[in-house]
């Protein structure tokens, strides 16, 4: 039976992701009204589905099928869930790097929401309450153990991730999300915090509109979903007396935007960190099945890329594998035998979304001739860092090159004029830049306080408003932003935390 709901708050912020939650800590924890909405479920760690398929269907948007329009489509991830991506990530930690804040600063008139101590303040903070810590030895699995073989081999820098997952167990499955509720994403952490704090979450709701009231962002208008969150069951409408605060990622933040009439600029300036991973078997079993997801990295960001061990879950892994039948089979039964690195690019490209005709984001993106450059690099000195590390073959998943590899010197074939984009499997989970900041209403679409320009009370507090992407992990910087423009919001440069009981682990309306 169709239901609607109403309900009234200070602060409306729609997303729970990295910039809704980290917001939502925040001005909760000012003694302010809080409103939460989610499209996506609440899930417990034990609600987890075991299965990956189960598991991504609860968690993942469209079941990872959201991809670029493009004749190479890019497969787009994004987390549906209380939580946003941060729940299904692999909790990888980085502070926003140096060069990006006085870019920003300087190019885009972001000095004060930047500013150093204020924002080392919240990075500081995030990192003691999120429990950041580098990847143990013991948790490091055979994975993470093989790239740290590979990169001192070749005499690169390589180092143990910083993650939000001190008490990690090493299941190797937080793209499922975490079943021990070990890894601190916004479900865990800030989510139940800001509940502790009075916060109110509605799950299952998805924002549609947002109204004007007396000439300010004031009401939310939205439907609401059946459990699996696919069947509209009902309607809500809430009322924001002081700001609505978007949050609902870098490719729905502008859908929202545009289906509430705010477009200029909106959707345009869409960056990624495309990715791409190669597999190698080694004769001697490898066990991905045991460690941190993402245990091991090498920075290379002068060269625009990052290397990454990241643990495959054996479902994935075996539809990875060329040939068929017998063939197939053998392959099959060396499952365990095989390891997984990703080359993650800083690319230059940008694009845009909109929505379709069917208000679903299309998301227009094409890598330019240089990122494409720069992917071949990355793809090639994956395939030197699997044999550096001792691997029997090499699979470098790339259409024009033999499928297995069996010397170093063979990583030179990536690199070959006739390799295209087409050729190379892309994936993309870190979004930016369709919402951005910037003191120019001609350029950005909200102002450095991260309001919008042109909507007084319309805020946005997610990865859209970043005016270019980082070359590193993006969550810690949406968090640290989020909670800076969270305290100006609240107009607390100090905020006096109310001193509160440790959250529970698990929280919903
Ligand atoms: C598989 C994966 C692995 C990753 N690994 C890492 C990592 O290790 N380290 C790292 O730094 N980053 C990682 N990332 C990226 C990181 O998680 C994101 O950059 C970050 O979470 C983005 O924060 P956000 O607030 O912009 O959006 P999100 O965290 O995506 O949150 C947006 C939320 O808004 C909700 N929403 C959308 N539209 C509506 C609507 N209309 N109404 C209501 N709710 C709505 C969504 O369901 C979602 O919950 C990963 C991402 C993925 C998908
Ligand atoms: S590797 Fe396993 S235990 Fe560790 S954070 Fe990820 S899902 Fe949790």
């Amino acid at each position: 039976m169709s239901k609607h709901v109403e309900d009234s708050a200070d602060y409306v912020v729609i997303g729970t992701g990295a910039g809704g939650a980290t917001a939502a800590r925040v001005l909760s924890a000012t003694g302010a009204s809080v409103i939460l909405l989610e499209e996506g479920p609440s899930l417990a760690p034990e609600e987890r589905a075991l299965g990956l398929l189960d598991a991504m269907s609860q968690s993942l948007r469209d079941v990872a099928t959201l991809a670029t329009h493009s004749p190479a489509p890019m497969p787009l991830l994004l987390g549906r869930v209380v939580g946003g991506s941060t729940a299904v990530n692999s909790g990888i930690i980085w502070r926003l790097p140096d060069d990006v804040r006085a870019e920003w600063a300087a190019g885009h008139g972001l000095g004060e929401l930047l500013e150093e101590r204020a924002l080392d303040a919240a990075f500081s903070r995030i990192e003691a309450e999120l429990e950041i810590g580098e990847v143990a030895e013991d948790t490091r699995g055979g994975n993470g153990d093989l790239l740290k073989a590979g990169s001192d081999a070749l005499g690169l820098t390589g180092r143990p991730i910083r993650r939000n997952a001190r008490r990690c167990v090493g299941s190797a499955r937080c793209l499922q999300g975490c079943p021990h509720g070990a890894r601190q994403s916004m479900d865990i952490s800030y989510v139940p915090r800001a509940i502790a704090q009075g916060a109110r979450l509605h799950p299952l709701c998805r924002a549609d509109r947002i109204e004007l009231d007396r000439g300010r962002a004031g009401f939310v208008l939205g439907t609401q979903l059946t459990a699996d969150a696919r069947v509209a069951c009902g309607t809500f409408r809430m009322h924001a007396r002081r700001a609505v605060i978007v949050c609902a990622g870098a490719i729905h933040t502008p859908l929202l935007l545009w289906k509430s009439g705010v477009r200029k600029n909106v959707g345009e300036g869409y960056q990624a960190h495309p990715g791409a991973a190669v597999i190698g078997r080694f004769d001697h079993q490898v066990g991905m099945g045991f460690g941190a997801t993402q245990a091991y990295e090498v920075p290379l960001r002068d060269r625009g890329m990052k290397i990454e061990s990241i643990s495959l879950p054996p479902e994935l892994l075996a539809a990875r594998l060329p040939g068929a039948g017998e063939e197939w089979q053998r392959s099959l039964r060396k499952l365990d035998y095989f390891a997984q690195f990703c080359a993650v690019i800083r690319m230059r490209a940008r694009g845009r979304v909109r929505p379709s005709l069917f208000g679903s984001p299309q998301v227009r993106y094409e890598p330019l001739r240089e990122d494409v450059a720069t992917l071949k690099e990355g793809v090639a000195l994956l395939v030197r860092l699997m044999f550096a590390a001792g691997a029997v073959e090499v699979l470098p998943g790339v259409a024009g090159v033999p499928e297995r590899l069996t010397r170093a010197e063979q990583a030179e074939l990536v690199l070959a004029e006739h390799v295209t984009r087409r050729d190379i499997h892309l994936m993309a989970s870190h979004h930016f830049g369709t919402a951005a900041a910037g003191a120019s209403p001609g350029h950005a679409v909200v102002d450095a306080q991260l309001q919008c320009h042109d909507v007084p009370g319309l805020y946005v507090m997610d990865a859209s408003v970043f005016p270019s992407n980082l070359g590193v992990n993006p969550q810690h910087s949406i968090m640290a932003i989020a909670y800076r423009a969270a305290e100006r919001l609240a107009n607390v440069e100090r905020p006096k935390l109310r001193s509160l009981p440790p959250p529970a682990a698990h929280a919903s309306v």
